[in-house]
């Protein structure tokens, strides 16, 4: 009988801990680590309705490689993938708050959303990373050392309210991204709400 509850519960232990690991899979994204688009979507709409009880601004900084696709083109896929995964670490190393939230959003594009956290706060965040970026040399793959590369971001802010939805703020950070492109790329630009 106790070998039996013994092995029931060692069943069980092992049961939880393969959910655990599927369920840290479901949110991860493979190449790089970092959380995938859909935790995202679920982080946010969470933060947002804790904002909107508090009255918090919540800031979103989406962000996008410049000329990555030259990278794959001229040193290959692997490289990329090797600048995705360097870029994502210099991404997360530059987060300070408990509460500072990063995914990859999408091919080279990763997204933050900052609670408690206004738009200049935002700023500086996006200037530390610049920083961090210039910091590194080059990346480098094999034989191969390429040329430092650049972010252009794309920051949104607002207190949540009845009248918007989280994905009015995530349009706002993605309009001020590309913005930052036609811009000239290697920018950090900030939606203004005249925009629109
Ligand atoms: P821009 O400055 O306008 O952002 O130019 P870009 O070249 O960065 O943008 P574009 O959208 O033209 O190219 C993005 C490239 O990213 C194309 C795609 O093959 C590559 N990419 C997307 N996901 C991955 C990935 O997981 N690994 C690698 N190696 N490349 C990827
Ligand atoms: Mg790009
Ligand atoms: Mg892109």
């Amino acid at each position: 009988n106790q070998s039996l509850e013994h092995s029931v519960l060692e069943r069980t232990r092992e049961l939880q801990e393969a959910n655990e690991r599927l369920k840290e899979l479901s949110i991860t994204d493979p190449l790089t680590g970092l959380y995938n688009r859909r935790h995202f979507q679920n982080h946010l709409q969470e933060i947002w309705e804790l904002a909107k009880r508090n009255h918090a601004t919540i800031s979103i900084i989406m962000c996008d490689i410049d000329h990555f696709k030259e990278v794959n083109d001229h040193y290959g896929h692997m490289m990329g993938d090797q600048v995705l995964k360097e870029v994502g670490s210099v991404l997360k190393n530059s987060l300070k708050r408990a509460t500072d939230f990063l995914a990859r959003y999408g091919g080279e594009e990763f997204i933050i959303v900052l609670y408690d956290t206004d738009i200049s706060a935002a700023r500086e965040l996006c200037t530390a990373v610049q920083n961090n970026l210039k910091a590194i040399d080059g990346f480098a793959y094999q034989e191969a050392t390429i040329p430092p590369i650049t972010l252009s971001f794309g920051i949104g802010s607002m207190v949540p309210n009845e009248r918007n939805r989280f994905e009015h703020l995530i349009k706002m950070a993605d309009c001020a991204l590309y913005q930052a492109k036609e811009q000239g790329r290697n920018r950090i630009v900030l939606f203004a709400e005249d925009d629109r």
